[in-house]
Formats: C-alpha cells, structure tokens, sequence
C-alpha cells in the first residue's frame, strides 16, 4: 500500500530514558510512553495499541505533528509486515565515567560504579512480553542495539541480553566504558554477530583522566584485553576515539591511542569527530581543518603499521566522513 510514512514507524522501537517511542532521531518522532504523564510501567498491549493506530493514522493520511517535517516521512509503498526489526535500548543514564563530551552526564550528579536499577522504568518485562507474543521479528530480520549510561552498571543487563541471545538477531551493538569488567559482554562476544564499542578517546592515564574524570585507564585496558582475548570474533571489538578540542587533540594524543591499541590486541580502530555535545547546534558551521588534519594522520599512521604485517582494520565514522567530504556539519 502507498502511504506516507517511515521506516522507523513500521519497524523501529526506542527504548529513551523516560520514553518509549517510534526513532531517535532528530525530529524524535512519536513517543508510546512517557514516565513523566504516566504512573504505571509501561505496558506492552498498550504500547503496540498506539503503534498500530501510529500506522493506521499515516495509512488514512493522519500525520504525526513532529513526523511532517522529518526527511524521512515519505510517500512510497510500504509492506504489511509491522514486525519490530530495531530495537534501541537507551533507557539509562548512569555512568561510572563523567566524559568531557557526554550530552548524559548534565542529567546525573557525577559518576558511580553501583549497579543499579534505571531511574524511569525496567524495559525487560516488556521486551519479555514482546518476544513472547511474536511482536519482534526473527532472528534474521531482527537488531538492536544498547548504550546509555554504562550497561556494566545497568540491573537489567544481563537479563536483557540473555533474552536478546534467546531471541537471536542478526546484528547487536553495544557500547560500553570499559571502566567495570562484565561477564555478560563476553558472553555476548560469544556470538559473532555482536559488535562490542569502548570509546576510549585517550592513550594515556593522563588524557583520560582528563576526558573522563577517573582514574582508570589502565584498568580499561585489562578490561579491553580479555574481552578481546575471549571474543570468538576480534575484529568485532572497537576501540573507539572521539576527538575533543582542547582534551585529546594532538598528533601525540592520536599516537598515544594507536600504540595503546597496539599493546592491548586491538584489531578494530575508529575515529569520531564529536556529536555528543549537540549535532543541531553544529548543523551548517564549518569543521576545524585541524581536526582533519588529526584524522589524515591516523589513517596514515594506521597505514604505515599494516605495512609490514597487517594489525588492524581502522575506520572514520561515517558521519565524520561525510562531513570532512562536504566541508560543513
Ligand atoms: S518520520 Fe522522522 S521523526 Fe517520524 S518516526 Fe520517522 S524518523 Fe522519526
Ligand atoms: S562512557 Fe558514554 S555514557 Fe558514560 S560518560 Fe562517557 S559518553 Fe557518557
């Protein structure tokens, strides 16, 4: 049937911090739940109610007020199957690192290492209930991805993730500190199809230290050690940097980072420019050509160590790319 609508609406579920709703994406979409206007915990009928009139509503040209201006609310065929395909768990806040760049961390008092419940609602009895009922798609039609706040220190975890690992999925995504060591993330790398990603952004105890507010860098890299040492697929282990001005921007500091990843095995880099701070506020300012400058250097120090025996696979993020290509963000 043709009819205006998008992909996150017919397949997508979003797991926010005090919502659950259709994407995350800039215009933020339709939200099924929200901890501010209700008192009881979410509930999965009613959620997968207000889905399905989401789509009858775009079928009969209803349109949601935030969706009509969104780049990705369009007209075209869409198929019958509603199944959920995405999933996005981002429910949680608490972190036992306080990153310069966290657009989090405004919403805590500091960090913590106690494992503990998130502050709006448990998002595992209804994902239970939603895999229970068939409302998630099969396992080969089916991803998700988790972040937040830190999982190590998240209640519900390994609950989550045990259920994910029942259900099955195609691709999972999760990112982690690696400040707290968690027998669940090497489980999880037990799979081959999860991509694990520790945004380190520092090669050195100082740097980190300044970027995260803990003294923990050498413990991270223990940490990343083992879980690269066990994951049956080592190259789905990132070690990740985001480049902050005026914390980790030199060429030493990007060195620094490689030799680190060096020492600990690592076999997957990438490089980030910094989008945590805000992308709407950046939208149309030109990049700082030094920031380029950094990247170039990276790529070519990565280059020159492959040369002789091949040690990693590094990456630009994609969005960093296709910034560095149109010359604005
Ligand atoms: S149309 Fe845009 S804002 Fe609406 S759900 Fe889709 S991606 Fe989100
Ligand atoms: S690790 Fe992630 S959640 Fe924790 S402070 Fe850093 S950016 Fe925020």
């Amino acid at each position: 049937m043709k009819f205006r609508c998008c992909n996150h609406i017919l397949h997508s579920i979003n797991f926010m911090l005090k919502y659950i709703q259709t994407c995350n994406e800039l215009h933020g979409g339709e939200i099924f739940y929200s901890a501010d206007d209700e008192k009881n915990p979410p509930d999965c009928e009613e959620i997968m109610r207000r889905r399905n009139q989401l789509i009858e509503n775009c079928k009969n040209g209803i349109y949601p007020e935030r969706c009509k201006t969104c780049p990705q609310f369009i007209e075209q065929e869409w198929e019958d199957n509603q199944q959920i395909t995405k999933l996005s768990i981002f429910h949680w806040l608490h972190c036992n690192c306080e990153c310069e760049y966290c657009f989090q961390a405004k919403h805590r008092k500091g960090s913590t290492d106690e494992v503990q419940k998130s502050m709006y609602f448990d998002a595992y009895p209804v994902l239970k209930e939603m895999h229970d009922k068939g409302y998630l798609a099969p396992a080969d039609k089916f991803q998700f991805e988790i972040g937040g706040g830190e999982v190590a220190i998240l209640e519900e975890f390994p609950k989550l993730m045990d259920l994910m690992l029942e259900h099955g999925f195609y691709y999972a995504y999760v990112m982690s500190s690696g400040i707290a060591y968690s027998e669940t993330i090497t489980k999880m790398l037990q799979n081959p199809k999860t991509r694990f990603s520790v945004t380190i952004s520092a090669g050195s105890r100082e740097v980190f230290k300044r970027i995260k507010k803990r003294d923990k860098f050498e413990q991270v890299k223990e940490n990343l050690k083992k879980y690269i040492e066990k994951a049956v697929d080592k190259t789905k282990v990132c070690v990740r940097y985001i480049i902050d001005e005026g914390y980790n921007d030199t060429e030493k500091d990007i060195k620094d980072w490689i030799d680190t990843c060096e020492e600990i095995g690592a076999q997957f880099l990438e490089i980030s420019l910094d989008f945590c701070r805000g992308f709407e506020k950046l939208q149309g300012q030109p990049y700082n050509p030094h920031l380029k400058e950094l990247v170039d250097y990276y790529l070519k120090e990565c280059e020159q160590r492959n040369e002789n025996s091949h040690k990693f696979y590094y990456s630009v993020d994609r969005t960093s790319e296709l910034i560095f290509e149109r010359g604005y963000y």
